[in-house]
C-alpha cells in the first residue's frame, strides 16, 4: 500500500496509464477511481485538451481487465436492451438524466481543476448515449467509478453484471498489463522532440 490515494496524478500514475493503454496520456486532470492495490481504474481528463481538441468523456477507463469486462457486456447487445428500457420505465429515465447533470457537473469541476476556459462546443454535451441513450457502457462505468454509487444507475447496474469479471475487491493489476514495457510517454516525448529538432 505504497501508493498515493489522492485524486491528483503523480508521474507514476502517468506512466501506468500510459502502461495500461499502450499509448501516452495526455491532459490527465485527476485519478477518481483506482484499484485497492492504489493503481489506476479512470482517468479524469480536461474537457479541453492541450492541442485545443473538446474532450467531453470526462471519465475514461483505463484498467485492462476492467475495460475488457465492459466491452464483453457492449457485445452481448446490452446497451439496446437499456435503451430500451429508458422508454419503458420513467423512473429510470429520470435518474439517467439526472446522471447526465452529475457528469455535466462533474466536468465543471474537472475543467476548473485544469484551469481551462469554457468549452463552447461541448456546452450542455456529455457522452455515452446520455441523457436519453445509452451508446457506451465504459462511459457510465467511468462515471460510476469515479462518483461512487447511487449517481449513475446503469452504471451501477453494469458495474453489478460485470461482478464475474471485475469486481473492486480483486487486484489483478499484476497480469493486466506489461508492467516492465517502455512507458509510451516517454516514447513520444522523445520522438516529439526529435521532430521539433528536425523541424528546426
Ligand atoms: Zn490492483
Amino acid at each position: 500500500m505504497s501508493q498515493p490515494r489522492s485524486a491528483t496524478p503523480t508521474q507514476d500514475d502517468l506512466d501506468t496509464l500510459s502502461l495500461q493503454l499502450g499509448r501516452p496520456v495526455r491532459d490527465v486532470v485527476e485519478i477518481p477511481a483506482r484499484c485497492r492495490c492504489g493503481s489506476p481504474l479512470v482517468a479524469a481528463t480536461a474537457p479541453r485538451l492541450s492541442n485545443g481538441i473538446p474532450f467531453p468523456t470526462t471519465f475514461y477507463l483505463t484498467h485492462p481487465t476492467l475495460t475488457q469486462a465492459v466491452s464483453r457486456l457492449e457485445a452481448a447487445g446490452v446497451m439496446a436492451e437499456m435503451t430500451e428500457r429508458l422508454g419503458q420505465d420513467e423512473e429510470l429515465a429520470a435518474a439517467h438524466r439526472a446522471a447526465h447533470e452529475n457528469y455535466l457537473a462533474e466536468r465543471e469541476r474537472i475543467r476548473l481543476a485544469a484551469g481551462v476556459d469554457p468549452v463552447w462546443e461541448i456546452d450542455g454535451i456529455t457522452a455515452g448515449g446520455m441523457p436519453d441513450r445509452v451508446k457506451c457502457l465504459h462511459v457510465l462505468v467511468g462515471h460510476a467509478l469515479a462518483v461512487g454509487p447511487g449517481i449513475t444507475p446503469l452504471g451501477d447496474e453494469t458495474l453489478d453484471r460485470i461482478a464475474e469479471d471485475w469486481t473492486p475487491e480483486v487486484c489483478t493489476c499484476a497480469a493486466a498489463w506489461d508492467h516492465d514495457a517502455e512507458i509510451p510517454t516517454r516514447d513520444l516525448s522523445r520522438h516529439v522532440r526529435r521532430l521539433k529538432e528536425e523541424q528546426q
